[in-house]
């Protein structure tokens, strides 16, 4: 009998066996609004640049890239000292394939074995997963009914588990809702007397906020980091880049665990070309944010409940078996995301017609369902 070998029969770490991969369940239907996606393709004079400067850097693929990617981080601090509210130099930032491997990077220089890690879910599901493949112990923190953060309960829980890194995602994922400064400092301050630790402030989707990026807080606290991407307002999530501001010690410190060269030379040329494109692109962002203020104030007239957003995705509810609405919805061509998070859906902000296709859908499901 042929014996097919399974990956638990491999001699792999306790701590990986009977688990799945992170993946978003994707589907071949009309309208795809799952993924927090931007949904415009980058526009034609910048994939013209791109393929410019691809084609410089491959007359010298033979040679291994900047592996500091100097040009990139400059153009990264510009961005972030344009838009932010505060100074920032390349000396502050560092830069990885994807913020997840940022968030890697920071949690196999700050965890690790023996080490732990607090988030408050529900939240970007990859920080505990990102914990558990660099054997960092996880610790899930508390949120309100309403998802904010309960500051007292989640210093309570700073205090009581010392842990290494704190996470806080806002505008967070997948509620969509942001998190004052004040709750940031305090929770910087409780996380400072427990032990102290490092405070990853996760801001992937601030591009898309109402409110501000928590850059200025850097100034005087060594222990905080923002974390940023370009999968999201800069619609390049292919790109593969992210990135992260801190304090100069921090990118000294994460050097000790970045593989050396990698970011490759064809990436850092992709994201300079991307980064000349800036106003354009966030000509987008700025659409993208009336399109998400739309889809709030329609599915609540409607007669959903909604979670305020920040970002370019929105909470929406309240179902007594929210994965049969989720199949419900994928029935009618719109596939959104069902986060596990009881009661709650979440639809990622489209073009205007893949919005209305997937109100239509949301308007037609009430009416079956009242
Ligand atoms: N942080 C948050 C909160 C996210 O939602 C995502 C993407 N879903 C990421 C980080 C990772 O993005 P990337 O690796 O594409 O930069």
């Amino acid at each position: 009998s042929e014996h097919v070998t399974r990956i638990d029969d491999l001699p792999i770490r306790d701590e990986l066996r009977g688990k799945s991969p992170y993946g978003a369940p994707q589907l071949d239907v009309p309208v795809r609004l799952n993924t927090n996606e931007n949904p415009y393709p980058l526009p034609e004079p910048l994939v013209a640049r791109i393929a410019e400067r691809v084609t410089e850097a491959a007359r010298e693929l033979n040679r291994y890239p900047d592996r500091d990617a100097v040009e990139l981080r400059t153009e990264l601090a510009r961005y972030l000292t344009r838009t932010g509210g505060h100074q920032v130099t390349k000396d502050q930032v560092w830069a990885a394939n994807g913020s997840n491997e940022v968030l890697q990077q920071l949690l196999q220089t700050f965890g690790g074995p023996g080490r732990t890690a607090i988030g408050f879910e529900p939240s970007y599901s990859m920080h505990a997963l990102i914990a558990r493949g660099t054997g960092t112990g996880w610790i899930s923190g508390p949120r309100n009914d309403d998802f904010t953060i309960d500051v007292a309960a989640a210093e309570r829980a700073i205090a009581e588990h010392r842990p290494h890194v704190v996470f806080i995602t806002t505008p967070n994922n997948p509620t969509g809702n942001a998190v004052p400064a004040e709750a940031v400092l305090a929770l910087y301050e409780a996380a400072q007397a427990a032990r102290p630790s490092l405070v990853v402030v996760d801001e992937a989707y601030v591009e898309f906020s109402h409110g501000d990026s928590l850059l200025p807080l850097l100034d005087g606290r060594p222990h905080l980091v923002i974390s940023r991407t370009m999968s999201k307002a800069f619609g390049a999530a292919g790109l593969r880049l992210g990135y992260l501001a801190a304090d100069p010690a921090v990118v000294d410190a994460v050097q000790l665990v970045r593989l050396p060269y990698h970011l490759s030379s064809v990436t850092q040329a992709t994201a300079l070309a991307a980064l000349e494109h800036t106003d354009t692109l966030l000509g987008y962002v700025d659409q993208l944010k009336r399109e998400r203020d739309r889809l709030v104030a329609e599915l609540r007239a409607i007669g959903y409940d909604v979670t305020e957003s920040d970002a370019n995705f929105v909470q929406f509810g309240r179902f007594e078996d929210a994965h049969a609405i989720w199949r419900k919805i994928l029935d009618r061509g719109v596939l959104v995301r069902d986060n596990g998070v009881p009661g709650w859906l979440r639809v990622s902000a489209g073009t205007p017609a893949e919005n209305d296709a997937f109100l239509d859908a949301v308007r037609d499901l009430k009416k079956e369902l009242s």
